[in-house]
């Protein structure tokens, strides 16, 4: 059986979305910019797209900026915010310890080239950041708050709306990276307060090396990439327009079934938690509960083992899973999001995520609830640390 339970790293794009970009790999190839009428095609296809991806977040057409992935988007919405800001004299950004390194990364750049102060906020045990906090932390010299709308490693999810109204009152500029968000929950950026938010079209069954950039009408970070006159001058180099295209197919079949697949998935995950958690001794459930988690993540420590070791041990089993997010899946340090959950280090590393979607079924519940038990027992039984935990709980 081939099990799939890496949604969050990506989702298989699928076949309508395949369907509507074929065209433009191959007879519609026409570069948008051209004059002529042949590639107004594309650029229709383009604005097409604009229009889907905008209509699902309750934004303007006008407000989304087509890029290369959800990196790019966080790297231009932190970096181009705070160039244009520092010549009013602004050099404050605050984020969060538990962010993605596209943020992260983007965020230590600029303190090390640029000499931007950053405050990167703690979280709770559950991976919640507090709105008092944002709000101690501003100064006049903050120039962005960024912080994520659902964390990809353990799917805690946000008080994006209280942090946006904060923010609004403050007449700050507020971005969230919703790349996993995106593909599970209502977003609404009037609503919400949100300035800037990013997005990557391979999370929501759409194809990789597309993102965008929501910017609220009004709100301009500097360019990030610099060249040609696309994206209304905004965004430098010729259009992924299969890519862009796939995008916006993706986000509108995604907005017609979300309610359905939130409903499904989160039954599905609370089925897995409370089958692991009835199986497997001293397993520690990382994350929030219910509503405020992300319906399709489970993230669990198991004491005595390690992460990768289960991974190996599940891939032989069929089941494709995760520790920590992929991008840093080739690094044995332990997860920075689960080091600021603050789970000590033995805890991080034997740390496994399942995250379900369109491929999980029933079946594959019942049969990772099946094989998981007797993996973590296996590895547990060779395991000096396991032993020294026992000791330590008997005494
Ligand atoms: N932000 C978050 C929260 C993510 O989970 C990811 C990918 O895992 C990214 C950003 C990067 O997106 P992309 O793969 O499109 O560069």
């Amino acid at each position: 059986m081939f099990v799939y339970m890496d949604h969050t790293a990506t989702t298989p794009t699928s076949p309508e979305v395949l369907k509507a970009m074929m065209p433009y790999f191959g007879e519609k190839f026409g570069n948008p910019s051209s004059v002529y009428s042949f590639s107004r095609e594309s650029r229709a296809a383009i604005e097409k797209a604009r229009e889907q991806v905008a209509s699902a977040l309750n934004a303007d057409p006008a407000e989304i900026y087509f890029t290369g992935s959800g990196t790019e988007a966080d790297n231009w919405a932190l970096k181009g915010t705070l160039a244009k800001a520092k010549s009013k004299g602004k050099n404050h950004l605050i984020t969060t310890s538990i962010e993605h390194h596209a943020i992260l990364h983007s965020a230590e750049f600029l303190e090390g080239y640029e000499g931007v102060d950053v405050t990167y906020l703690p979280v709770d045990s559950e991976g919640f950041v507090s709105v008092d906090d944002v709000k101690n932390a501003i100064t006049d010299k903050t120039a962005l708050v960024s912080v994520m709308f659902a964390n990809n490693e353990v799917g805690t999810i946000e008080p994006v709306r209280e942090i946006g109204a904060l923010c609004r009152e403050r007449k700050i500029p507020f971005h969230t990276d919703a790349v996993q968000a995106a593909a599970h929950l209502d977003i609404d950026v009037k609503a919400m307060n949100i300035d800037m938010l990013s997005m990557s079209a391979h999370k929501m069954y759409g194809p990789k090396g597309v993102g965008a950039l929501y910017l609220r009408k009004g709100v301009f970070p500097e360019n990030f990439m610099h060249g040609g006159a696309q994206e209304r001058k905004h965004r430098a180099s010729t259009e992924n327009i299969a890519g862009i295209v796939g995008f916006g197919a993706a986000m509108e079949i995604l907005k017609g079934r979300l309610q359905e697949d939130k409903a499904i998935n989160s039954a599905r995950r609370d089925r897995l938690i409370a089958g692991i958690l009835e199986r497997i001794p001293h397993a520690k459930l990382n994350g929030a509960t219910g509503d405020k988690r992300l319906p399709n993540n489970i993230n669990f420590s198991f004491i005595g083992v390690e992460g990768e070791t289960l991974l190996l041990d599940l891939d032989a089993k069929g089941i494709s899973a995760s520790t920590g997010s992929a991008c840093s899946s080739e690094s044995l340090d332990p997860s920075h999001v689960l080091l600021s959950l603050g789970l000590k280090h033995e805890m991080a590393h034997g740390s496994l995520r399942f995250t379900i979607g369109r491929l999980t079924t029933d079946e594959h519940i019942d049969y990772v609830l099946d094989v998981l038990p007797e993996i973590v027992a296996r590895r547990r039984a060779m395991s000096p640390l396991w032993e020294d935990y026992l000791k330590g709980e008997n005494k």
